[in-house]
């Protein structure tokens, strides 16, 4: 099965995706995982990236197919795989098709995390992750069952991203706005898409995933 996980920065794709991880067996690709990844470890794509990421902007099409395409060749035909934010614009969307129909993946679903974007500035001001496992939590919506320590792997470290700051978050949310909103209907003709309450609890949203999704 391969799925893409749409919505606006913190819809919570990356919420649900590491529950899929969990719980199917499945894949995450996350391009903005593999560009702080990148980054991180100043590769030629990281130094072309880190400006634009901290400005908030799209990275080009180019460099996140291409790493894309890498990752896909590393895993085996029946892995699932989640792409979770890509593509997020409409020369993505058609480079994915050609990734995908080049190593005889289908895509299955199209996941439409709806939220309202005054909730986002919040979501993504109060997100920190755990600096060893990479598990998501929230300041007020998810915080460890002890106060520090990851439930996942019990790591005491955490980071938040550069770019997770309110003026950062109103140019991402305006990329999203004018970028890749415009492709739901490239999927919505084909019958791909499901739109999921993404204001709901995080349970509920995965809830309704799984429905989508079936056993
Ligand atoms: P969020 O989880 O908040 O939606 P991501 O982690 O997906 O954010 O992306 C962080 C940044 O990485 C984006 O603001 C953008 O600069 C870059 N990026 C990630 N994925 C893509 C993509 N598919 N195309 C272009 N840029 C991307
Ligand atoms: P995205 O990957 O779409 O940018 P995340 O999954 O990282 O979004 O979620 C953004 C923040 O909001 C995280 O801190 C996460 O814990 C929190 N969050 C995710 N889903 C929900 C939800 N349904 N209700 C409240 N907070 C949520
Ligand atoms: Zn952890």
């Amino acid at each position: 099965m391969n799925i893409i996980l749409l919505g606006p920065p913190g819809a919570g794709k990356g919420t649900q995706a590491e529950r899929l991880v969990a719980e199917r067996g499945m894949v995450q690709l996350s391009t903005g995982d593999m560009l702080r990844a990148a980054v991180a470890s100043g590769t030629p794509t990281g130094l072309k990236a880190k400006a634009v990421m901290e400005a908030g902007e799209l990275v080009s099409d180019e460099i996140v197919s291409g790493i894309i395409g890498e990752k896909l060749d590393t895993l085996s035909a029946e892995t699932g795989v989640i792409f979770d934010g890509y593509p997020r614009t409409a020369a993505q969307a058609e480079s994915l098709d050609a990734l995908l129909a080049a190593r005889r993946r289908r895509l299955d679903h199209v996941i439409e995390l709806a939220v309202d974007e005054d909730a986002l500035v919040a979501r993504i001001t109060g997100r920190f992750t755990c600096a060893t496992c990479g598990a998501g939590y929230h300041d007020t919506f998810k915080q460890p069952k002890e106060a520090g320590v990851c439930d996942a792997c019990g790591s005491t470290t955490f980071k938040r991203r550069p770019d997770d700051n309110e003026a950062t978050v109103r140019t991402r949310l305006a990329e999203y706005r004018n970028k890749t909103a415009p492709i739901l209907p490239i999927y919505e003709v084909r019958g791909l898409v499901h739109r999921v309450d993404g204001m709901a609890d995080m349970a509920d949203v995965t809830k309704a995933i799984a429905a989508v999704l079936g056993e």
